[in-house]
């Protein structure tokens, strides 16, 4: 009885250190609107706010068949569809998967890794090349994404650190360019690739091309990041030509945001020193898959310790870091049943805590509420942020489309995301806001980068 006292009042503490209420949702909001705005302007900053795109954008009449290459570490994506114009849905798509060699990206060359996409690709193309015709006589664009899972990030292999910044000014991009359009004309591939882009910057693009009110898009999965549509002019430290549509679209690398009104607990400040890459990526480190199930365990191993929450022994594998992912952290919070017979399933499952009280149970499934609502809310203050710097809260419509695991497949997760930006833009303004899931599936957005460069030339 006592002990479960003490087990609730550490609950209690951790829910009030991760309260977001409506006044500091706006604080967050307006701290990342400014931040935002610094770094569009000085290239030493928190945000990386990269320029990523200035080719043309979608406006969503392109027509034709179109093929993209979505890279993505340990393999690639080749991927072919049909764009019938007048913001008609994509048709005809085809996918196929390629493993990538460890061989091919480990090393510093990426000859090896551009042969074997071109020696695919032409396949790939051959078998439909029957439906697709003769080309146009336009010279015809390759769409090719880039999207590189954290892991790897932190692994920073030589290969890896070149990825993953891209940015327009980027030598390294070019030069990346260069080879692949090198590989291509070698294995015989009439297409071309434009430049590399960043995966949210394909997504993206795949948004405009149905709509003009997309502003933005997230990916939210095992890592976080956001592409935008900004106006040239709003970006001083671009110093080179002009897009004709005066637009840009700005890569955020949102997941650096940090802000005095985040407040970190005791186990975000650990679990941030444990870590590959202490005191930077903050704010992924509050939002992201990656990390939502390992705060949950952190917490849990201190009630473990300091309340015999699972009776007199600390369970060794819950000293494990990592070892809870945010899937089964997901599944334990979204427990209906009654005696939380999927938690005592997890548990047993994960850290081989044999026995555990229904109460005990309980106060795990609260915890989970706890890490994945601030979580959720904090990117909820994030989309508000972005939208605040474009000035769109009060008088224009604004859709942003969010990709990702996390937000796919966390249903609790993503109700109390869409609910704080409602809460916080308040009756007078949520309408103006709306949040939707990506079109096509990952990968798809090289399709329409291909079409808008192809056809918008
Ligand atoms: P990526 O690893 O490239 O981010 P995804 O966008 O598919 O790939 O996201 C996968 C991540 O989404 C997982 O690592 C996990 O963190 C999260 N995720 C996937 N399914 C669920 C789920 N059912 N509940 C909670 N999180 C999930």
């Amino acid at each position: 009885e006592r002990r479960l006292r003490q087990a609730k009042r550490i609950l209690r503490k951790f829910a009030n250190d991760c309260a977001t209420p409506v006044a500091k949702l706006w604080n967050i909001a307006d701290d990342l609107a400014s931040k935002m705005e610094s770094g569009l302007s000085s290239e030493e900053s928190m945000l990386g706010m990269l320029v990523s795109y200035v080719a043309p954008l979608p406006t969503g009449e392109e027509k034709g068949i179109y093929y993209g290459i979505n890279l993505r570490g340990t393999n690639f994506l080749m991927i072919r569809g049909s764009l019938g114009g007048k913001n008609l849905p994509i048709s005809e798509l085809q996918r196929e998967e390629v493993a990538i060699p460890s061989t091919a990206m480990d090393g510093d060359s990426t000859k090896e890794l551009f042969d074997l996409i071109a020696v695919e690709l032409a396949k790939f193309i051959s078998v439909h090349s029957e439906i697709d015709g003769k080309a146009e006589s336009r010279e015809r664009k390759l769409g090719f994404t880039v999207s590189f899972p954290v892991e790897e990030d932190a692994r920073s292999s030589g290969t890896a650190i070149k990825w993953r910044s891209l940015s327009v000014n980027d030598i390294v991009g070019k030069e990346l360019t260069n080879d692949i359009n090198r590989a291509l004309e070698k294995h015989g591939i009439d297409l071309w690739v434009f430049a590399l882009a960043n995966d949210t910057t394909g997504d993206l693009a795949g948004a405009i091309y149905y709509s003009k009110e997309n502003v933005a898009s997230i990916t939210l999965g095992m890592g976080t990041d956001v592409g935008y549509v900004e106006s040239a002019e709003q970006v001083p430290k671009w110093h080179g030509q002009s897009p004709n549509s005066g637009e840009m679209i700005i890569n955020m690398q949102w997941g650096n945001f940090s802000s005095s009104h985040l407040s970190f607990t005791e186990f975000d400040a650990s679990l941030d020193a444990e870590s590959s890459n202490p005191g930077s990526r903050m704010f992924e480190k509050l939002i992201s898959g990656m990390y939502l199930g390992e705060i949950v365990r952190r917490v849990l191993l201190k009630m473990a310790q300091e309340t015999a929450l699972f009776g007199e022994w600390v369970p060794p594998k819950l000293a494990t870091p990592y070892l809870l992912r945010s899937p089964d952290m997901a599944a334990m919070h979204q427990d209906t049943s009654e005696d939380f017979e999927v938690v005592d399933e997890k548990l047993k499952e994960i850290f081989e805590i044999n026995y555990s009280t229904p109460m005990a149970r309980e106060i795990v499934a609260e915890v989970c509420d706890v890490v994945a609502e601030r979580g959720a809310r904090l990117v909820g203050a994030g989309i508000v942020g972005i939208v605040k710097k474009l000035g769109r809260i009060a008088n224009k419509k604004s859709v942003v489309t969010i990709e990702g695991g996390l937000y796919e497949h966390y249903r609790v997760f993503r109700n109390y995301l869409h609910s704080s930006v409602w809460e916080v833009l308040g009756n007078d303004h949520s309408d103006n806001v709306i949040i939707e899931n990506c079109h096509g599936g990952s990968g798809a957005g090289s399709i329409f980068l291909a079409a808008s460069q192809t056809y918008n030339a």
